[in-house]
């Protein structure tokens, strides 16, 4: 089974999506993570964001995600990329990589290979921003989170700061205009843009806790004759 769970930058993916698959003892698949490793690849290698680049580049990357007991960790071509990736420079670098086809095809076949790996009967909770419209259409259980701008500045701000003791308001504004200008980036390319899929859940996280969202999301994969872990 395939739970695909969408969304803008900080609607809360990632913590649900990784506590969903921890529950049922399934596969998290962050391919946000995937796109990150590629924006990096761009930027070592000093090359433009463009067809031609991508095209060039994309056939001898080699990206690989392995699941660790609190983060995903993210190899580039072999090296260690898993503190890189969430740097704010990467997920800017992501958000241009993804807008290219030739990059895009490459990690839509990467996320179908590793889900079709999977022993029977053990799901994948897959999260991103074209997974319930493009990667997996057919997905038994599609949520779409959403979220006020300022909640999710907060929750990415918390992220970095860990405890979230420097939330000064100039540091809030910068992380603010970083998830605006991402978001507006990926709902207006004309690849497979962010949206919510016809038969998606749309759930607005901005006042739910992630147990509340947990719970949802398994009460859908019970309800689609998932296990309920
Ligand atoms: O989810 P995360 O913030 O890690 O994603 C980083 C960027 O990768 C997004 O802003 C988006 O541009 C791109 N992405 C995508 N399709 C996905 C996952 C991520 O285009 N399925």
């Amino acid at each position: 089974m395939i739970v695909a769970i969408d969304g803008p930058a900080g609607s809360g993916k990632s913590t649900t999506a990784r506590r969903v698959a921890e529950r049922l003892g399934w596969l998290y698949l962050d391919t946000g993570a995937m796109y990150r490793a590629v924006g990096l690849a761009f930027r070592d290698r000093g090359l433009p964001f463009t067809d031609s680049a991508a095209k060039s580049l994309v056939p001898d990357l080699d990206v690989h995600l392995s699941p660790g007991p609190d983060r995903v960790h993210v190899a580039l071509d072999g090296d260690d990329v898993t503190d890189r990736v969430r740097t704010p420079d990467a997920a800017e670098a992501a958000s241009r990589a993804s807008a290219l086809g030739p990059v895009r095809d490459a990690m839509v076949a990467l996320q179908r290979r590793v889900a079709s790996d999977q022993p029977e009967g053990v799901g994948v909770v897959v999260e991103g921003r074209d997974i319930g419209t493009v990667v997996f259409p057919d997905a038994a259980v599609k949520f779409f989170l959403v979220a006020d701008l300022d909640a999710r500045a907060q929750r990415r701000l918390a992220d970095f700061s860990g405890d979230g003791s420097d939330r000064d308001a100039e540091a809030f504004q910068t992380v603010r205009g970083e998830l605006a200008a991402r978001d507006a980036r990926d709902q207006d390319r004309a690849i497979s843009p962010l949206r919510a899929a016809d038969d998606a859940v749309t759930l607005d996280t901005t006042a739910l806790t992630i147990d509340q969202q947990v719970d949802l999301v398994l009460d859908a994969v019970r309800r689609a004759g998932g296990r309920s872990g």
